[in-house]
Parts: structure tokens; sequence; C-alpha cells
């Protein structure tokens, strides 16, 4: 590995970073072009020469790398790793004593003090996420500092930086014993089947429990519910569980509908009561449309982009558009759960989008409950664009 890199950051930014700001962005360093090969160590500092902070290069999306420390002789060894990596376990305390639900994340990245890496866990089986080659690179520092800080079953990996941020097929298992897969999880009571050795998509977002868990407590009653990006029916699930008479779940993807057969079955809910299409949403909506369908409640969870056969989607530029659809197939009082995940934008301007929808439709709205990340996908102040997700709750009135 080669030298340590002192990375010289612009004066307008020497705040920012003094202040714990902890990515490390190419429009802030003058010399980023030292940069070569990614799990340097790279000291920041500022004009006079002075230590800011440290940490490593490993280049995601726009990020250089993130910042570790503060403490100019920090070592980032399994010693290092352990203390965050405890840290971040004793946090979640109240996660593992929870006897309903026994899949959660352990470790959110820079919010438990090491951006690029994250850890979930499934029942006894833990699953790291490598998010740059340049993390990837403290591997085995990380990989002995889990092993030590936990009892696992096993531990599977996924590396999410190869070629171009796509994952490539491989067998992710590193240690313990291998999963007999699906295994079966459980979120405040429900059963998910989990596949950690399939791709970077394991059958279950966690970061949407309690959006989950609101959908079936308070609004899924009674309901019609479409569920638009459906993935493996989890929002469906929850819906039928939480007594609507029927949910229909849409999704491009051919694996979605034996997938989402798979969770209803195990929840002990009839699959052939409820529909399951695999068809772009757009096109859906059009027929929905046509047939005057109309639903009680819909939840709209889009990837933040998507790229089909005849549309190109990107949630920044899209959102509305999708929202006016939606509205269009939303009975009077009924109720839209507006999702997304995409860190192009915050709060204020998708609320934005929310508000030019309904007014561009005529109708009016009521904002009924709002959501961002849950408790165990940690964020800290200093870097508040980490808390991605966006979930409001709006009625069509
Ligand atoms: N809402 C889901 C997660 C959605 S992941 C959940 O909570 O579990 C995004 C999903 O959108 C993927 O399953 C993908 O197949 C699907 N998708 C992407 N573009 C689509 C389109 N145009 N029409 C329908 N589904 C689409």
């Amino acid at each position: 590995m080669s030298q340590d890199v002192r990375l010289k950051v612009k004066t307008n930014f020497i705040k920012k970073y003094r202040n714990g700001f902890p990515l490390i962005l190419s429009e802030a360093i003058i010399n980023h072009k030292d940069l070569r090969e990614e799990g340097t160590i790279v000291s920041l500092i500022d004009e006079k020469n002075s230590f800011i902070a440290k940490g490593y290069y490993g280049r995601q999306n726009k990020g250089y790398g993130w910042i570790l420390s503060k403490n100019e002789h920090e070592k980032f060894d399994k010693k290092f790793f352990k203390n965050k990596i405890i840290a971040a376990i004793n946090r979640r305390e109240s996660f593992f004593a929870d006897e309903s639900t026994n899949a959660f994340r352990v470790f959110n990245g820079e919010g438990d003090g090491v951006g690029g890496i994250t850890i979930d866990y499934f029942d006894g089986y833990y699953l790291i996420n490598w998010y740059s080659k340049g993390i990837y690179h403290f591997r085995k520092a990380i990989l002995d500092a889990l092993g030590e800080s936990v009892e696992f079953k096993g531990i599977y990996q996924k590396k999410r930086f190869d070629v171009k941020g796509q994952y490539v097929e491989e067998d992710d298992f590193v240690a313990g014993e291998r999963g007999e897969f699906p295994i079966i999880v459980k979120e405040n009571g429900v059963q998910f089947a989990v596949y950690l050795n399939e791709g970077a998509m394991v059958g279950v977002f966690l970061d949407q429990r309690e959006v989950r868990k609101t959908i079936r407590d308070k609004y899924a009653e009674g309901t019609n519910m479409l569920n638009t990006f459906s993935y493996t029916g989890a929002f469906s699930v929850f819906a039928a569980l939480g007594g609507a008479t029927k949910t229909t779940s849409v999704d491009l993807a051919n694996r979605s509908k034996p997938k989402t057969i798979e969770q209803f079955s195990l929840n002990g809910i009839d699959y052939e009561a409820q529909d399951v299409i695999v068809e772009d949403v757009f096109q859906y909506f059009k027929y929905a449309g046509r047939k005057n369908l109309k639903f009680d409640l819909v939840v709209l969870d889009p990837p933040s982009f998507a790229r089909s056969k005849k549309i190109t989607f990107s949630a920044e530029k899209d959102y509305t558009k999708l929202l006016k659809e939606t509205i269009a197939i939303t009975e009077n009082n009924g109720v839209i759960v507006a999702s997304t995940n995409s860190s192009a934008f915050g709060m204020g301007k998708f609320k934005g989008f929310i508000k030019k929808a309904f007014e561009e439709t005529g109708y009016n709205y009521q904002v009924l409950e709002e959501f961002s990340l849950p408790e165990d996908f940690r964020t800290i102040r200093e870097y508040p664009e980490g808390n991605y997700l966006k979930v409001v709750f709006v009625r069509k009135v």
C-alpha cells in the first residue's frame, strides 16, 4: 500500500471538516489528483499544514472517501474497528432484545463512525455491504473485529463497488456456517424469506420497518390496496395482515411474482385472493385509468433511478408526474404513501413535489404522517444527507 497522503483542504471547506463533516469531497481538496490507490490513509490539513482529520480514500458515488478520526495518531486496525462495532451494537440493545423482530441494521456507515460499510443482522446471520474498494481494503481488520464482537451463525458480504456499482454474482459466504436459504426472519411478528446468497437485494428493505407497521396498524383495515414497485410485496403482506380486503402488487421484475407469493404464503395469506402483477407501473396506471380502477390505499416506492424498455425514471425529475397518475386512481379520502430513497433531494423538496402534484390535479390533501430512517439506520447531525429516506402519508380530500 502506498504511503499516507496529506490532502490540502480548500479554505472555504476547512470549517466544515473541523465541524465533523465526514465525507471527503473532491471539490474540497486542492490536491485530490495525488490520490492513486483506494484504501490509502489520508490526512486532511489546512493552509498552514495543521492537521484537521484523517480517513481513507475510497470512491463511492461522488465521494472520495470518509473521515474516520480526529486523532492524528489513530491507526485503522482491528482495535479501532472493534471499538466502533461494539459501540454500534450497544446502541442497538433494544433491537437485540425485541422478540418480535430479528432483522435490523447493526452498523450504518458514517452514522456509526465508519462511512462506506453497513452491517445488517438477520436472525444470527450478519451481512456486510462494502461500498468502495477503499473500505474493502480494510476487510481483514473489520471481519476480525466483527467476529470478536458478536456471536454469529454465519457472515455474508456484498461488494457493492464492482463494475461501476453493479453487483457481480459470486458466492458471498465469508465465515461461520452457510445458511440454508431462504432463512425466515421476523419483523414485528411478520415473517420474511431472506436470501443472503442471491445478489444485492436480499428480499426485504429494512429501512421501511416503521412504515410497514404503520400501514398494518393504522391504515390497511378494509382497504383496496395498491402496492407499486412492489418487489417482494412486503407492504402488501403488512396491508393484508392489517385487514385490507384486497391487495394488488405491481412490479416489472419477473422474480417479483414468485417472491411475493412466497411472502404471502409464509404469513398464512391466501395469495390467490390477491393480485400480483408483473408489469411496468406506468403501463399499469394507463390500464387502471382505462378500467376506472380506484384504490383506497396506494404505496408508491419507486427506485431513485430506473430504466425499463420504454421509460427512464428519475425520482428527482419524475416524482410529481408519478404522483399525479397515482392521485387519479386514488379514491376520495384515500391515502397515498409517497416514499423515496433518493439522496438527490431532501424532505422539503419532496413535499414540494406532493404539493405541486395535488395542485395540478385540482385536489386538496392532508399530510397525515412523515417518516425518515428508523433508529437502527443511525445518522449523525454533521451529515444529515445520510438520512436519505422520506415517506409521507397523505390523504386525498
Ligand atoms: N417497495 C419495495 C422496494 C422497491 S425496490 C419494498 O418496500 O420492498 C424497486 C423495485 O422497482 C424493484 O423491484 C424493481 O423491479 C421495480 N421497478 C423498477 N422500475 C419499474 C417500473 N417501471 N415498473 C414496475 N416496477 C419497477
